[in-house]
């Protein structure tokens, strides 16, 4: 009788950028446009939204470093490239241009 191998976790190629990109966040926010203000995970405000404020419309908000100039820059100001496996902030984008961006 033999054993069965043990079972080794494939991941598919093309969920590992997802991984990166994960780690490239170096902190999730949220901001709330009813209120127009940014509110931190732990935040009490969070939890009176939850509770009191359900109707209120929230966004999640991820922090991140800009690959290339270091800035810390929300993600709506940043690209992601699975390429590079970096974020570039919209500065960097517009002064090389979206094609070195995504070079290999
Ligand atoms: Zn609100
Ligand atoms: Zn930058």
């Amino acid at each position: 009788m033999s054993l069965s191998p043990p079972m080794r976790s494939i991941q598919p190629m093309a969920e590992n950028w997802l991984d990166e990109r994960d780690k490239a966040i170096l902190e999730t926010i949220y901001y709330c446009e009813n209120c127009n203000m940014v509110l931190e995970p732990g935040d009490s405000d969070i939890d009176q939204h939850k509770k009191e404020l359900p109707h209120h419309k929230m966004r999640k908000v991820f922090i991140v470093r800009c690959g290339r100039c270091g800035n810390t820059v929300t993600d709506s100001h940043a690209q992601y490239s699975p390429e590079i496996n970096q974020f570039w902030c919209k500065t960097c984008l517009a002064e090389t241009g979206v094609q070195n961006f995504h070079a290999t």
